[in-house]
């Protein structure tokens, strides 16, 4: 049986679900909730396995849900998507708008979907369900997982902590994928590093405040950050070879409250994107050596304190794996539909279960701009203007985003599973 037909046989009942798929997105969008507080959502996922014939499990690290479908002798599926939500105000006018506000830290927020967990869920309801319907046409175990707190850094390795490798089947291979900015239903993937480590540390750097008219009896923290700052955007223009990509960004410099009082400390929060480990070390170490020389030189009173905040690993796909999915993908989808990317930026929790399982893993991004403003704004050379991931206007299509999603999760796992 062609690769085609054995995606096929399972995609066969996609037509109808849809209607049903779309009224559970758009209810998920309406109804976003922030990490570590996705128990709407996942009471839908689960209940939605649990309807399609799963051993479901939930309250993994907190909010995640597990199901296992036992289907006979054959590989050990994972299928992962995220839930969680951000603290930002939708902005896109659709009809089906979050207008939520929720607890972050004892302060209210706004909440949105505006990296498209609510679409991923969605995607994996959908595969779930039409895999569960056909059990004829694969064998083995399928295991969808819906994680918590993917925007936290957070959500994997809770549910790792909780005891995720013990309690489950080893996976074969594990899934995942991501919608992004790009016409939409088109796949892109790749060998290797996909999306890129995140680092991120808060920096404290100690001076001696005084009266702003004595510097002489002063160490000025606001003139030590202030160098470090500058001197940190030398890495990577520096350090590293042209051809090592790196992204040292300072999102937050604080220090002092009043024009005539020298502070007596400054905070440096800074994030960094690598993707290569011998890279990552190099810049990483670079960072200290730098905060702690700049300290040195402008004799603070001690040394700075340097302290990790969010941390993501790299999602690195498994050639072997990547290659496999990428043959089924262009068996089923006509050729334009399926494109190799570049790694980015981005940064995903994803790779910890693969990583922490030793289990090989692929991910991969699914188009969710409307065709034609794409096509249009790729002309135009304004393809900076589509709001993105994290953007309050950030708005895929549903269609024919969520048919693709589906479609290229059943296609990935049959490469697997088909019977
Ligand atoms: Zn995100
Ligand atoms: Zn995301």
């Amino acid at each position: 049986m062609s690769k085609k037909q054995e995606a096929q046989n399972v995609l066969v009942h996609l037509g109808p679900l849809l209607p049903d798929l779309e009224s559970a997105y758009k209810d998920i969008h309406s109804h976003p909730e922030l990490s570590m507080q996705e128990n709407r959502t996942a009471g839908i996922a689960a209940e939605r396995l649990r309807s399609a014939g799963y051993d479901v499990t939930t309250g993994i690290g907190k909010t995640g849900v597990v199901g296992v479908l036992r289907n006979g002798d054959g590989p050990t599926l994972m299928l992962r998507a995220d839930m969680d939500a951000l603290p930002v105000r939708e902005a896109t006018g659709l009809p089906y708008a979050s207008h939520v506000s929720s607890d972050q830290n004892g302060r209210s927020v706004p909440v949105m979907h505006a990296c498209g967990h609510d679409m991923h869920v969605s995607w994996l309801i959908g595969a779930a369900t039409l895999l569960a319907k056909s059990r004829n046409a694969w064998k083995g175990t399928l295991m969808p997982l819906f994680q918590p707190a993917e925007e936290t850094g957070a959500g994997a390795q809770a549910m790792i902590d909780d005891g995720l490798f013990e309690r489950f089947p080893k996976p074969d291979a594990i899934l995942g994928q991501h919608v992004m900015v790009g016409s939409s239903g088109v796949i892109g993937t790749r060998s290797g590093v996909i999306t890129s480590a995140g680092d991120s540390f808060e920096i404290r750097m100690f001076g001696r405040g005084a009266h702003g008219s004595m510097p002489q009896f002063s160490i000025d923290p606001v003139i030590m950050a202030a160098a470090t700052v500058l001197r940190l955007q030398t890495i990577v223009s520096r350090e590293l070879a042209p051809t090592d990509a790196a992204v040292v960004t300072v999102g937050s410099l604080q220090a002092g409250t009043k024009e005539n009082v020298i502070p007596e400390e400054a905070v440096i929060k800074l994030n960094v994107r690598t993707f290569d480990e011998d890279v990552r070390k190099r810049v990483l170490a670079a960072i200290e050596r730098i905060v702690n020389a700049e300290a040195e030189a402008s004799r603070a009173p001690k040394k700075p304190e340097i302290t990790p905040l969010d941390r993501y690993a790299f999602v690195k796909n498994d050639p072997e794996a990547t290659k496999r999915a990428i043959e089924a993908f262009q068996s089923y989808f006509p050729e334009d539909r399926v494109k190799e990317t570049q790694p980015t930026t981005a940064s995903e929790d994803f790779g910890s279960f693969g990583t922490g399982w030793q289990s090989p893993s692929v991910f991969w991004f699914v188009g969710g701009t409307d065709p034609e403003t794409y096509a249009k704004a790729k002309k135009s050379g304004t393809i900076a203007d589509i709001p993105t991931n994290h953007n309050p206007r950030f708005a895929p299509v549903i269609h024919p985003t969520l048919e693709a999603g589906v479609e290229a999760m059943v296609v990935a796992a049959q490469a697997w599973l088909a019977a």
